[in-house]
């Protein structure tokens, strides 16, 4: 790995678009070496070429790439768990069993696996921050999208159970909730069917992967006794999973 010179590292998972990839350039602008893991590894080495950070090939599904990963960074002080997403949306008689291990698969062990690699360097550094990507999906339920959020309600409980397993150590947790973000999370849920990808977002103005980025690199830059434990963010014309105006 390049040397990162005296900048503290930050990882980010599921850096190759979207959220991460807006995670990854605003925690450079705050002073961090970002490394950038995703299985896209050629779209997170353009990043990081941009913003002087470190691109390496990480599928979070896969034990042996979260271990390979993990012992190619020497150290970390602020861990962003985003790597995940949704598959399907369907109601729970019809739903596609591969969706949902996928998303248990991506969001939960991913989440799990990587989380365990990277404690001991977060702890190590002193002053670590455990920041997990989770949804408004971990905070309630709506109607065929039971696999998705039943997916973020497991990986939000792990995410969760460490604030309290980790008390006394410096290691900071915090849980970011967002609402929806144009990104190619839609894209990705309908398995690529850009038009129905599209109708999500019609009539609302979303929330940019840039807000979210910037929630992140608020919460990571606070003072290091101050833990933000979760930030729930939405478009202002969303109340909930199920009730957006539409213009
Ligand atoms: P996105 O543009 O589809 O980005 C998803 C990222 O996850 C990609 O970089 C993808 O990279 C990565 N990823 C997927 N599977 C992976 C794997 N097995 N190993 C490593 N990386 C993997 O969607 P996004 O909206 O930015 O999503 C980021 C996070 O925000 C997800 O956890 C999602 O659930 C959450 N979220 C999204 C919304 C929303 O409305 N967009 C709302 C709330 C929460 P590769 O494909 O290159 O591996």
């Amino acid at each position: 790995m390049t040397p990162a010179n005296d900048r503290p590292t930050a990882v980010v998972t599921g850096a190759s678009s979207g959220i991460g990839a807006a995670t990854a350039r605003h925690l450079a602008g705050a002073g961090f070496h970002v490394v950038l893991g995703a299985r896209r590894a050629e779209r997170c080495a353009e990043i990081a070429t941009e913003i002087g950070g470190t691109a390496l090939s990480l599928d979070v599904t896969d034990a042996g790439s979260v271990r390979a990963f993990a012992d190619a960074v020497p150290e970390a002080r602020v861990l962003v768990n985003n790597a995940g997403g949704a598959k399907g949306l369907e109601p729970v008689e019809q739903a596609d069993e591969d969706d949902w291990r996928w998303m248990w698969e991506t969001n939960v062990l991913g989440t799990l696996r990587v989380t365990q690699a990277f404690l001991p360097k977060l702890r190590a550094s002193g002053d670590g921050h455990v920041i997990t990507v989770t949804s408004i999906a971990a905070l309630d339920f709506y109607d065929n999208g039971a696999g998705y959020t039943g997916a973020k309600h497991a990986q939000a409980m792990l995410h969760r159970t460490l604030r309290g397993e980790l008390l006394g150590e410096p290691i900071r947790v915090t849980e970011i909730c967002p609402g929806m973000v144009e990104t190619e999370f839609s894209e990705v849920r309908f398995d690529g069917d850009a038009e129905r990808a599209a109708k999500v977002y019609q009539g609302i103005t979303p929330l940019t992967a840039d807000d979210v980025a910037d929630t992140i690199t608020f919460a990571a830059t606070r003072p290091s006794h101050v833990n933000l434990d979760q930030i729930v963010l939405k478009p202002r014309a969303q109340a909930s999973g199920t009730r957006a105006h539409r213009e």
